[in-house]
């Protein structure tokens, strides 16, 4: 029989707002679990991070789960904050405020080196701890200031190269989720999907 619930192991309005439509009429998405802790993101790559937010949700609900787990690599920055995006300017920190120390960061860096990559991992583990992995990245400019509503995150200073300068912020849902990171990585687990024995 082929796998035709999801229980998605992100509370993060944003992510479950995006990875819903891009499921919506494949799969019945259902929320994590309000009673379940959240999971100690301690890893130190996208990859264990994913895999380690999927399994709990799975062994929790005893269903098959999906986990994205997504960074931002600065190459100004030497790669960061990467896997440490969520948390870059402190434990309790607001999305503002990593904007902000982003913006601190690359004060005065020319346009041309403000380049940049968000990637996403995302993890399918099922109730037997089976095991799928994806990739999707996107590359951009970090902006010098914030640009747009849309969004989520580091949306208003991340501009894709291919969205005619507009950051992610600016552009309606339907067409980031045409370049973005996490869908790449979404089609790329849908095609793994198909032909797996869950
Ligand atoms: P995590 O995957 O929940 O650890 O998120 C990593 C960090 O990247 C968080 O600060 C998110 O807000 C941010 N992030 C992940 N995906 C996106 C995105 O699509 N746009 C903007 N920020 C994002």
């Amino acid at each position: 029989m082929s796998l035709s619930r999801l229980v998605l192991a992100t509370s993060n309005p944003g992510k479950v707002s995006e990875l819903a439509a891009m499921l919506e009429g494949r799969y019945i998405v259902d929320s994590r679990p309000a009673d379940l802790a959240e999971t100690i993101e301690d890893a130190d790559t996208l990859e264990l991070n994913a895999v380690k937010k999927a399994t709990e949700v799975a062994v929790h609900t005893r269903q098959t789960s999906l986990a994205d787990d997504s960074g931002l690599f600065v190459d100004a920055l030497d790669g960061e904050p990467g896997v440490y995006t969520a948390r870059y300017a402190g434990p309790q920190c607001s999305p503002d405020d990593n904007i902000n120390k982003m913006l601190r960061e690359l004060d005065g860096v020319d346009t041309s080196e403000r380049t940049a990559t968000f990637r996403t991992v995302i993890a399918v583990v099922g109730a037997e701890g089976q095991t799928l992995l994806a990739e999707g990245s996107v590359a951009g400019l970090i902006s010098t200031e914030r640009r747009g509503a849309k969004g989520f995150g580091y949306d208003p200073i991340f501009v894709p190269d291919e969205a005619d300068g507009l950051t992610f912020a600016e552009m309606t849902p339907e067409a980031k989720r045409q370049i973005s990171h996490r869908a790449r990585a979404l089609d790329a687990m849908l095609s793994q999907l198909m032909s797996a024995d869950f």
